[in-house]
């Protein structure tokens, strides 16, 4: 080998280098186009770098979403030395001058622009106690920095130096696992877990977002590993469960949670779904595999998390509720009442809002069934009322969500389904338009229901109240005012309650 280098000359040598740094240049021009907006900034931080003699690159998220062509919503910095005095150096380079947010005990700081985040650090080696998420960190190199990366993919970073600008610096070949679709840890999958359980979850997430494959030794890890997602925050768990949610096609990363043993620990409702059961022959359908499917049907029309997260709840209660009842088969009756009241439970196990989305998300669940009831024949404008009226602005989403339930591989039974609930979409507009019973207000207020009897606040006020909802609900009186006066006034008649005069 050494004879062979000897014996090409030193021009060929240059010349080879040259055409190695053209290759190479355009190797990455080719793989990493950036805007000229990014360019920009990333000369602004190399000139800065330069003037403060810190060798300083470009790293992690923004090199692999780059190369895939994703957008690039933040920045990652890291420089070989002090980040937060790069990032203030950096800030000079703008007018206005931005604001840094810096965090003196992290070491880190960052400038936030109207369409990017720019983050700074210095190179980090860090070493991890069993037990903790919370590693001990020093400061390190840049291999250093990589060697501490979750995922070859995450781990390349782009020279920001005046010699070499541009250069990829890839020490675990994530370009090459990128082409490959594959997840992979640089060190043994073993100890990066063991280190940071919280990257299985992000293993998980990036197969699911990319559509890469976990390579077989680390998702073998993944779930030898599975219990130790214990000791990560419930926040941080919901954190990537979310990005899973919003993804494509949520129900790879819900397969691949559910395989690893990961689901068990932060969902066991949802696992408990899962199988199916035969009893004299009859089995029922694997709830699990039906809802990841729901999910996938319902983000193909919404990006609301959500609604997303109805679909995932919808079936929830069919764990609790199931029956064999002999010469019939298997039931879940009411589950659908059951899997509402699981929700605020779940949500707060998850640290998620336990807000109005909680609310959204358990009446939609609630009310999932109700469509189906309406889609037989000879139902009554009053059914109708009373669903617009129960869902009230929700009505499109819970029609999204019943749409979505319909997971048969038979088509024509589909094609069937999906024209009966339009068939119902019909009926609620019509009604809708004819009722005004969305976000329906009552004609009579409880403050005239009072006035007019003299009462003070009391039962009798809302047993009135509630009377002359049922009857416009009914369709016994149209929903205006002095149908609704005229009935206040039979109604409490009959209960002996006079208007005073
Ligand atoms: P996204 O922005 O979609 O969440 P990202 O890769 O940019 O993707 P960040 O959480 O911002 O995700 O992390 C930035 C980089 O920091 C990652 O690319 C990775 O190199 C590194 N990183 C983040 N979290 C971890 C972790 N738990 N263990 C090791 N490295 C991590």
């Amino acid at each position: 080998m050494i004879g062979l280098i000897n014996k090409i000359s030193r021009s060929a040598w240059v010349l080879n280098a040259l055409s190695l740094r053209l290759t190479l240049r355009a190797f990455i021009l080719t793989k990493i186009e950036l805007t000229a907006f990014e360019q920009q900034l990333l000369e602004k931080v190399s000139h800065a770098a330069q003037r403060l003699k810190v060798p300083a690159y470009a790293i992690g998220g923004v090199v692999r979403d780059k190369i895939l062509g994703r957008p690039v919503k933040d920045i990652d910095i890291v420089c070989v030395g002090d980040g937060i005095a790069l990032a203030h150096e950096t800030a000079t380079a703008f007018k206005p001058k931005p604001k840094v947010n810096f965090f003196k005990t992290y070491g880190t700081a960052q400038i936030k622009l109207p369409s990017i985040e720019l983050e700074f650090v210095g190179a980090r080696q860090e070493s991890y106690e069993r037990g903790s998420r919370n590693p001990k960190v020093s400061t390190g190199t840049l291999e250093d920095d990589q060697n501490r990366r979750d995922f070859t993919i995450n781990a390349m970073a782009i020279s920001l130096n005046q010699e070499d600008f541009g250069r990829l610096i890839d020490p675990f070949d994530g370009l090459q696992d990128i082409k490959d679709k594959i997840i992979r840890t640089p060190l043994t999958p073993d100890q990066t877990f063991s280190d940071d359980p919280l990257r299985m979850m992000r293993a998980i997430r990036f197969a699911t977002q990319l559509q890469f494959h976990i390579e077989t030794h680390c998702f073998d890890s993944i779930k030898r590993q599975s219990e130790r997602i214990n000791i990560i925050s419930k926040e941080r768990i919901a954190d990537e469960l979310n990005k899973i949610m919003m993804s494509g096609k949520p129900s790879i990363g819900l397969d691949l949670l559910f395989r690893s043993g990961l689901l068990a620990h932060i969902l066991p409702q949802l696992t408990a779904l899962a199988g199916t059961e035969y009893v004299d022959n009859k089995g029922h359908k694997d709830n699990f595999y039906h809802t990841i499917q729901v999910v996938d049907n319902i983000a193909r029309h919404t990006d609301n998390l959500w609604l997303r997260w109805a679909a995932l709840l919808h079936d929830i209660g069919k764990a609790p509720t199931k029956k064999f009842e002999p010469g019939h088969g298997w039931t879940f009756h009411g589950h659908e009442v059951v899997s509402g009241r699981l929700v605020p439970k779940i949500f707060n196990n998850l640290r998620l809002p336990l807000n109005d989305r909680m609310q959204y998300v358990k009446k939609l669940i609630e009310l999932h069934h109700r469509p189906v009831s309406l889609t037989k024949e000879n139902i009554t404008d009053s059914a109708i009322r009373r669903l617009l009226f129960d869902a009230g602005d929700d009505i499109d989403d819970l029609m999204t969500l019943c749409e979505a339930d319909i997971t048969s591989k038979n088509r024509e039974k589909v094609v069937r389904y999906l024209e009966n609930f339009e068939l119902v979409r019909v009926r609620l507009k019509e009604v809708e338009e004819k009722d005004k019973i969305r976000n329906w207000q009552p004609p009579v207020s409880g403050e005239e229901i009072m006035e007019t009897f003299g009462l003070s606040p009391s039962r009798e006020v809302g047993t009135i109240k509630t009377a002359i909802r049922e009857a416009i609900l009914d369709g016994i009186i149209p929903n205006e005012h002095e149908a609704a006066r005229q009935f206040m006034l039979e109604f409490a008649a009959t209960l002996n309650i006079k208007p005073v005069a």
